[in-house]
């Protein structure tokens, strides 16, 4: 799947990003717009973007400043972070000194394994894992330590966990709600970890970048707001996932000062600042009344309705899916052959709607029982994919009908 040929030219690969293939996302994105299929692989929303966020930008744009802002990010943007997490999490956030803007959570996160890691030092992380998880910590000296949540009820393996520490353990990743599984760590799951972080002298990285993508009256609870974890967690947000602009690449860092100075460090040398316009936009968003807060919510979750039920009623298992923008489906009923990949460049190619594999959230790439399919799209698609998908189930050919 690479797309270089490392063998022409000048050979210069750096050991850890010469060693993945193309993202997955980025891969199977180019397959779908190949072949016409509707994309459900790669996490973007549709048509979910909220007007005043717009208008701001639009505003900000217009008036400037179009020089670099400070580098810790514009002060009404900190605030307005300390100030949502405390309106929809209880969060008590000092903004001055607990604030860091990046361009985007993968920013967030790099500063976060950039700053803090030194060379072998291990990093427990949860699989299925965010891709990039891995490749930023390897790159950053740490070692990924893999401990596997197991399907169909994704809870937290607590004996693995434990034995998973030893004493070059310096962090435990959390995603919290959890991509590609919709998981909600639960309140004695999210306490197990405090425990164990604070026993064994760990830093938390809480990427909680769907903290506002939760359905049905589920709460989400910050790991910065456990008393016993407030001085050793990173929290890391996303405006592209609170509000539907991820090509916009506006994240957050909240930490306590003496984890914070050296992420900020990283991030002076990494990219320093990020646009100020998208900042001032974001800061009106987190700003808006609940009432959008809420309508994002609800609008989600009839979305993922449609899609949830047209996958069942084409043969696939999906578990309740509580928050995020996906839902994994167990392609057991399918004759698969172990092999998830295969399996959602076949549905690509036969139904016209594209997966992505879950496989690729895993390091030993071996567990192939579930594909993941994004539903924040708008109706129109997500209707479409459904009807697709029923015709295939039908033997069908999608070309042919539509
Ligand atoms: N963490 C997780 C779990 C994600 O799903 C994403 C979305 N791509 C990111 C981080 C990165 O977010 P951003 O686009 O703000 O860099
Ligand atoms: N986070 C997005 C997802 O999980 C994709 C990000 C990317 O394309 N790298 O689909």
């Amino acid at each position: 799947m690479s797309d270089f040929d490392a063998k022409k030219g000048v050979v210069l690969v750096n050991s850890v990003f010469g060693a993945p293939g193309t993202s997955i996302f980025e891969s199977m994105s180019r397959l779908a717009a190949e072949t016409g299929s509707i994309n459900l692989g790669q996490g973007f929303p549709e048509g979910l973007e909220p007007p005043e966020l717009i208008e701001a930008a639009i505003q900000a744009l217009r008036d400037g400043p179009h020089q670099y802002p400070p580098m810790m990010g514009l002060p009404s943007l900190r605030r307005a972070v300390a100030d949502n997490a405390r309106r929809f999490l209880g969060l008590e956030v000092d903004w001055e000194r607990e604030v860091l803007v990046t361009s985007g959570a993968t920013e967030a996160l790099t500063d976060t394994f950039l700053g803090l890691l030194n060379e072998g030092d291990e990093v427990i992380v949860f699989e299925p894992v965010y891709d990039a998880y891995g490749t930023l910590i390897r790159r950053a000296g740490g070692v990924p330590v893999p401990v596997r949540l197991a399907p169909p009820e994704w809870r937290l393996p607590r004996d693995e966990l434990e034995a998973a520490i030893t004493p070059r353990t310096r962090m435990i990743v959390v995603n919290n709600p959890m991509n590609p599984i919709g998981k909600i760590f639960d309140a004695a799951e999210l306490a197990f970890v405090a425990t164990l972080a604070r026993r064994h002298d760990l830093v938390i990285v809480a990427d909680e970048v769907y903290e506002h993508l939760v359905f049905d009256g589920n709460s989400f609870t910050s790991f910065l707001s456990l008393p016993e974890a407030r001085d050793r967690v990173v929290r890391i947000g996303s405006a592209g996932k609170t509000f539907s602009v991820t090509g916009w690449k506006v994240g957050y860092v909240t930490a306590a000062p003496n984890l914070l100075g050296p992420i900020s460090r990283a991030h002076q040398y990494v990219t320093f600042t990020t646009p100020p316009a998208l900042q001032a936009a974001v800061a009106a968003g987190l700003n808006l009344p609940g009432s959008y807060f809420e309508g994002l919510r609800r609008d989600l979750a009839a979305r993922r309705d449609v899609l949830v039920s047209g996958l069942r009623g084409a043969g696939f298992t999906i578990s309740d899916v509580p928050s995020t923008y996906f839902a994994v489906a167990d392609i057991g009923a399918f004759d698969v052959g172990n092999d998830d990949l295969g399996f959602s460049r076949r549905l690509t190619l036969e139904a016209g709607v594209t997966p992505v594999p879950v496989s690729s959230f895993y390091g030993a790439r071996d567990v192939t029982s579930h594909v993941r399919f994004c539903f924040a799209k708008t109706f129109e698609t997500l209707e479409e994919a459904v009807v697709r998908l029923a015709r295939w189930r039908e033997g069908q050919s999608w070309k042919a009908a539509s």
